[in-house]
């Protein structure tokens, strides 16, 4: 997930025009900015390469999340059920608006688990968050299909899966809502920055209201505009809608060279036995930014894991037990560890996670290992790494 690999030229352009005339916010100033809207401009470039009516640009993919769900009319107490392997922006959005994550087992596509979900259904759920990750999708149909038998609300985090489709649509798309982050080593950056998007015209209003303290944008007097519900304060900067703006440009020659780097991996090593490759369910396809693939067990999965560093294969992740995007890496959330008093409604309606069966999620995540995809990565890297990679896993 390069974008910071290729920063050049146009973002500085892009910059300067915002520092030229000073003005760093994205509303108002009309005179002194010299027609420039850069988080504007971003926003209907963006909705159109997602194929969407609505895009809201926001200070990170946290915020995106937090933002998608308030607008939705989430909050204390209701339900959001979400997977055991996400990055942890998943429950903190959740609980920053009250409301309660539900976590249940993922599957072989590394995201949700269709029938995890429904098992997880209660009277207050009101939203299911599948996260597309390591640039692959959910079962996005079968997700669908249970969301409209319970009415409830499909929110895609496609934060890692930017450029990745499903039945022909962008991933984000396919939901009620979808939310994209722009932070340093994502798929495009803003340097902090992230989005919602949605075709439905009322979330995008109360999106639009409530990433900017609820201000209404009726008129052009600030001072003048009327509040309809409370809101906070998740806006961007121009300066970050800048960057994101050049980096835009760039998305589709990020995802050629993704698809080029990564099949030439995947070719080495897919005849190997017992090398499978994570489920990508049918009608997807990958935006490519990780190779991502299974060992027959745990014990051979870690000898690969080290064996793979130890040979200077780098960015190559082990997210079982060396990193922070697994329930395993959570101690904070299992043992809800806050700053401050937890609402009630948190405390008495979370799972106890230190004793919740994901022996499902565990015999997949143990057996996996994913590798980074870099688009700067010259050919004769590539296809040494290939060759390291071959070597390695035969041998194991
Ligand atoms: C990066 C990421 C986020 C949050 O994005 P920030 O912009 O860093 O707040 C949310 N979900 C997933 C899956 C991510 O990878």
């Amino acid at each position: 997930m390069p974008g910071f690999e290729i920063f050049g030229a146009e973002e500085r352009k892009q910059v300067n025009d915002v520092l030229e005339t000073g003005v760093l916010m994205r509303y108002g100033f009309d005179g002194m900015r010299n027609n420039h809207w850069k988080a504007k401009e971003f926003e209907t470039a963006f909705a159109k390469r997602m194929d969407i009516d609505y895009c809201q640009l926001v200070s990170s993919g946290t915020a995106a999340l937090t933002v998608a769900l308030a607008s939705a009319g989430i909050g204390a107490g209701d339900e959001v059920i979400m997977p055991t392997f996400t990055f942890v922006a998943s429950f903190e959005s959740i609980l920053a608006l009250g409301a309660v994550p539900i976590l249940v087992d993922i599957d072989d596509t590394l995201t949700l688990d269709p029938k995890a979900v429904e098992a997880a259904i209660t009277e207050k759920t009101k939203c299911v968050m599948p996260v597309h990750m390591c640039g692959s999708m959910a079962d996005l149909k079968a997700l669908k299909a249970i969301c409209d038998k319970h009415n409830l609300i499909l929110l895609e985090d496609a934060c890692q899966a930017l450029g990745g489709t499903y039945d022909g649509k962008p991933l984000g798309s396919y939901g009620d809502l979808g939310c994209f982050s722009f932070d340093y080593v994502k798929t495009i950056t803003c340097g902090e920055g992230g989005a919602v998007i949605t075709n439905n015209e009322k979330y995008a209003l109360n999106a639009d209201h409530y990433q900017d303290h609820g201000h209404d944008h009726v008129g052009n007097d600030r001072g003048a505009e009327s509040h309809p519900f409370l809101g906070y304060n998740f806006r961007i900067s121009e300066l970050n809608a800048a960057v994101g703006l050049a980096q835009l440009g760039k998305l589709d020659g990020i995802l050629k060279m993704q698809k080029e780097n990564y099949s030439i991996l995947r070719e080495a090593i897919e005849t190997i036995e017992g090398v499978t490759f994570r489920r990508v369910p049918e009608g997807g396809e990958e935006n490519y930014s990780f190779l991502n693939f299974f060992l027959p067990t745990e014990e051979l999965t870690k000898k690969a894991h080290k064996a793979l560093s130890e040979a200077g294969v780098e960015a190559c992740f082990y997210w079982y037990t060396n990193n922070w995007h697994y329930i395993n890496g959570w101690e904070h959330l299992r043992n809800l560890k806050s700053l401050g008093n937890i609402s009630s409604e948190v405390k008495n309606q979370m799972q106890d996670l230190n004793n919740t069966d994901f022996s499902k999620s565990d015999a997949v995540m143990g057996r996996t290992i994913s590798s980074l995809i870099k688009i700067g990565w010259t050919e004769k890297q590539v296809s040494e790494r290939a060759t390291k990679m071959k070597h390695i896993l035969s041998s194991i």
